[in-house]
């Protein structure tokens, strides 16, 4: 079983793939917790050259291809020998981040993106995607309160920029609706969780 967490910035994602991960494990799966881009050696590296602040010459369409191929790389290596497997796989992003940051909010087009992430990943989705939806207001200003977090390059990006974001998944979210469910991630900790849960519970039988 393969399920993608996606969102805008300081939405929670980390938080909700831990829950997660102890709902499934307790459900009696095998589960691999991975991210994107990264989550192997050759994409992790690709992710330092999309991240770096100091690429601020990078092309929209250049880091589109750089995500599809971290995308790719880690889907071969990791994620579908683990599915193979018969283990959960709980991913920190995937395809839905490009079509709604350089599909969307870049303005490349959803459908462009699409195409080379199909050249990318052939016809492995995910079978279940949540979309932990908060105002970009209400998760920069956790992410500012969270001193610890990595800075990118993405951090110069404006406030529309993340607005764009936002508005590209919920397209996504009615192009999906059998795959991708919106969580309102705005609310406490503690009514996300019991949100994700019931999803986990009404979704995969757990
Ligand atoms: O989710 P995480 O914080 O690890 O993402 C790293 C950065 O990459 C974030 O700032 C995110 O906005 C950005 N990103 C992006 N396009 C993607 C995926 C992530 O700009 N397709
Ligand atoms: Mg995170």
């Amino acid at each position: 079983m393969f399920i993608t967490v996606e969102g805008g910035e300081g939405a929670g994602k980390t938080s909700a793939i831990r829950l997660m991960e102890q709902l499934l494990q307790q459900a009696g799966y095998e589960v691999v917790v991975t991210r994107e881009p990264g989550g192997i050696p050759i994409a992790e590296q690709i992710r330092e050259v999309i991240l770096d602040s100091r690429n601020t010459e990078m092309d929209g369409r250049t880091e589109a291809l750089l995500y599809a191929a971290a995308r790719r790389q880690h889907l071969v290596q990791k994620v579908i020998p683990a599915l193979e497997k018969g283990h959960a796989v709980l991913c920190d992003r995937f395809i839905d981040s490009s079509l709604a940051y350089q599909g969307f909010a870049r303005e490349i087009g959803m459908d462009e993106v699409f195409e080379i992430n199909r050249f990318a990943i052939h016809d492995t989705m995910p079978d279940l995607t949540l979309f932990l939806d908060v105002s970009p207001e209400v998760g920069l200003e956790r992410i500012r309160a969270n001193s610890g977090r990595e800075v990118n390059r993405l951090d110069m990006e404006s406030l529309a920029f993340h607005e764009r974001v936002r508005s590209g998944y919920l397209l996504l979210l009615d192009k999906y609706p059998e795959r991708i469910v919106r969580i309102d991630a705005s609310r406490s900790e503690a009514e996300v969780t019991g949100s994700l849960s019931a999803v986990l519970i009404e979704r995969l039988k757990l």
